[in-house]
């Protein structure tokens, strides 16, 4: 899963990075407003931080823009005092806000459920045979039985199983997993799937060939 921080306070900016790369996720960081609206229509995120003072553009600047073209989740990041912001920006059509100072676990456990709502999940549970993904604790067991994955065999994985019947391309999967300064090898993800079918079943996710992968309903 690939997240988007637009937020110009960088020690702030900083720290939810690296909580959410500690939680598996790619994460991009915009510092204005402009360049989150950029970055924001041309990749596909699966969520996006939008602070709602920034230069450069304003946060609903940035979301009335967004949103003309695109439905990504976006959590508004507000003032304690700004109670008329958030009415604002939820009605503009952000899904969800924190105040600041903010709990990242409580930031984490939002994007969370953001991101399964926008994908149809209520719960955090996603099965598939016996095969169960808890995307809370992001563990996952095989009849029963923990199995260990690596953080990108995760979020691959993941990121399937969140899509789940729905033809992935190799690009789009390539847009979700990594951020904008990874350098990856282009057959890497060969090896992440063949790693997936040993730990979880050669029939756990289908290839096609020069289309892409898919875990059957
Ligand atoms: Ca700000």
């Amino acid at each position: 899963m690939r997240i988007l921080i637009i937020e110009d306070e960088t020690d702030l900016a900083r720290a939810v990075r690296k909580a959410l790369e500690e939680d598996g996720f790619a994460v991009d960081v915009a510092h204005d407003g402009e360049s989150g609206l950029y970055q924001a229509q041309t990749c596909d995120y699966d969520a996006i931080l939008l602070d709602l003072m920034l230069p450069r553009r304003n946060g609903w600047t940035v979301l009335d823009q967004l949103r003309k073209t695109k439905d990504t989740p976006v959590l508004i990041l507000t003032a304690r005092d700004g109670v008329d912001d958030r009415v604002r920006g939820l009605d503009d059509g952000a899904d969800d806000y924190l105040v600041k100072p903010f709990n990242l676990d409580e930031l984490r456990a939002r994007i969370r459920s953001l991101i399964r709502r926008s994908a149809g999940k209520a719960s955090s549970i996603l099965r598939a045979g016996d095969v169960e993904f808890d995307t809370a604790s992001r563990t996952v067991r095989k009849a029963g039985k923990a199995v260990t994955l690596s953080p990108k065999e995760y979020s691959v994985a993941e990121f399937l199983m969140m899509h789940r019947g729905e033809l992935v391309t190799r690009t789009k999967l390539f847009e979700h997993v990594y951020d904008e300064s990874e350098d990856t090898l282009s057959n890497v993800m060969d090896v992440y799937i063949s790693n997936l079918r040993r730990k979880l079943g050669k029939d756990f996710i289908t290839t096609r060939r020069g289309e892409g992968y898919l875990i059957h309903v």
